[in-house]
């Protein structure tokens, strides 16, 4: 068991240690200190005021001579009761180790007691107060404890209630051991603490150490690693939470990989017709102005296909970067929207594209314009690329209370129920290829841009699709808070 100075175990024991030396401390300073012997009065004193307050209490009532004795046998503590003439009226001698059941009187009193009695009943008149407390060296090395107090009797008048007890207390040298004893027991007690602790230190961190291992394999690329934190509920939390960590960086590494597939083969498919049409031109039909039109055309078509090809792959990388913090700010949809559509318009004047607009007057949102215009951008591409014959496409923005909800729908041949919950994941494509690629995309990139930019935006999105009828993709976002309410005005427009 190697001995790490910085590790949490040496650490722990190192503290515990500390906390055992301030311990031992504690208790020598509190065993030869006077407070001990402080704290020991001060407990005797609070006997002492309970029972001659329980005295005082059934003086008077009837049966008290009884009560008091019993009192003064249980507790053995002397009870005498006197008057002012210094008569005894009731006296037992409870600190007797036989005591005498029968009350004691005048004649039992020794010279030095009466004259105590005297010394007693004259401080107290003079302190003025009822109850007097002090302790005299009665016996031999003993202090003895005295409660003296006045009461009145309608009997015998004034008279005193004396208290006095003896604490056994602990001769000199059986303290001496009692403190050694203490002392022994201490240290055996903190050697042995001290000694186990490392040990179990260990044992506690073992699920730690094992989850470092995993970790440390995990740094090295290994992501099959596995996470057992069994034992504690702490270390079983951190491997669940380093066992989804390892899920996510599996799946991010398997997305990963697929995509540089992906991409990379979309790279070489144009890149290799590039290199075919140009060898072709340079060796066979440079001179063929007509051949030379056609192959340079298709040099072309592939040269924008590589180029949108990476301007997708670029985006997504911002957007999927999460040092890019996408800047929120009030825009309006429905201006987005219209811009976004004259880019399309073209296509309705050559290409005998129908496009049927429904667009609110204004529809002011938090978000990006940049990003918005780009999901609306692949939104509508798709419906160009997909929809049917009839080149339909239905586009449109409108409010509802504090919503607005943007649609576009085509006539093509939609989306069957299965690939729907996949369209959506990056590099989807599905087998059958577009109708047409009027729009240039083809990436497979496109809906997954939309559902980033979307959930950027906090918007709810999804798609509705009838195989051979058609799809309808749709979102919708909250208003800006400030946005003014209106009715649900549209502005038709068919181009
Ligand atoms: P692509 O560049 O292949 O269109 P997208 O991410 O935009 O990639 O779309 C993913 C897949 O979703 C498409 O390959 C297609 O199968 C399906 N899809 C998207 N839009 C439509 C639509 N309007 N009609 C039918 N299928 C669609």
């Amino acid at each position: 068991m190697a001995l790490n100075l910085r590790g949490i175990a040496f650490r722990a024991w190192t503290g515990l240690a500390m906390v055992c030396v301030a311990t031992l401390a504690v208790i020598l300073v509190i065993q030869f200190s006077p407070l001990l012997g402080y704290l020991g009065e001060k407990i005797h004193w609070w006997s002492v005021d309970d029972v001659g307050s329980r005295v005082l209490e059934e003086y008077g009532q009837p049966g008290a001579e009884s009560n008091i004795a019993q009192i003064a046998l249980a507790e053995h503590y002397d009870i005498m009761i006197v008057t002012a003439l210094e008569r005894v009226v009731f006296w037992v001698k409870g600190s007797d180790p036989t005591p005498n059941v029968d009350p004691l009187d005048d004649a039992d009193v020794t010279p030095e007691l009466r004259l105590l009695l005297q010394t007693l009943a004259n401080e107290l008149e003079l302190s003025g107060r009822n109850v007097l407390k002090t302790t005299r060296p009665l016996e031999e090395g003993e202090s003895t404890y005295i409660y003296f107090a006045r009461v009145e009797d309608q009997e015998h008048g004034t008279c005193y209630v004396y208290l006095a007890v003896n604490f056994a207390e602990p001769s000199d040298s059986d303290a001496q051991t009692l403190q050694i004893q203490v002392l022994l027991v201490t240290i055996i007690m903190m050697a042995i603490l001290l000694a186990a602790s490392l040990p179990i230190g260990h044992r506690f961190l073992l699920p730690v150490a094992r989850l470092t291992k995993s970790a440390q394999r995990l740094a090295h690329g290994d992501l099959s690693v596995e996470f057992n934190g069994h034992g504690f509920t702490e270390t079983e939390q951190l491997a669940a939470t380093l066992t989804y960590a390892t899920a996510q960086l599996r799946e991010f590494d398997t997305d990963r990989k697929e995509l540089l597939a992906n991409v990379s083969h979309d790279l070489k498919t144009p890149l290799t017709i590039i290199r075919i049409y140009a060898e072709t031109i340079r060796d066979v039909s440079g001179d063929d102005a007509f051949k030379r039109q056609t192959h340079c055309d298709t040099i072309i078509e592939e040269a924008n296909r590589l180029t949108d090809l990476v301007n997708e792959i670029v985006e997504l990388s911002r957007l999927d970067s999460s040092s890019t913090t996408v800047v929120l700010t009030e825009i309006d949809l429905a201006e987005v929207l219209r811009d976004t559509l004259t880019s399309f318009a073209i296509l309705a004047e050559t290409e005998g594209y129908t496009f049927e607009a429904s667009i609110v007057d204004t529809a002011p949102i938090i978000g990006n314009e940049h990003f918005m215009k780009r999901a609306l951008y692949n939104l509508i591409g798709n419906a160009v690329n997909y929809t049917g014959d009839d080149r339909f496409i239905g586009v449109s923005l409108a409010r509802r209370g504090q919503v607005v909800r943007f649609e576009v729908t085509d006539t093509g041949e939609g989306i069957t129920p299965d690939k729907l919950p996949t369209i959506w994941e990056r590099y989807y494509k599905s087998r059958g290829h577009h109708s047409r690629s009027v729009t240039g995309s083809g990436s497979g990139i496109g809906l997954s841009i939309v559902k980033r930019v979307l959930t950027v935006h906090n918007a709810r999105f999804g798609v509705q699709s009838v195989p051979s009828s058609g799809s309808c993709f749709w979102f919708e976002c909250d208003l800006a808070p400030d946005a003014e309410p209106i009715l649900d005005r549209a502005a038709d427009h068919t181009a």
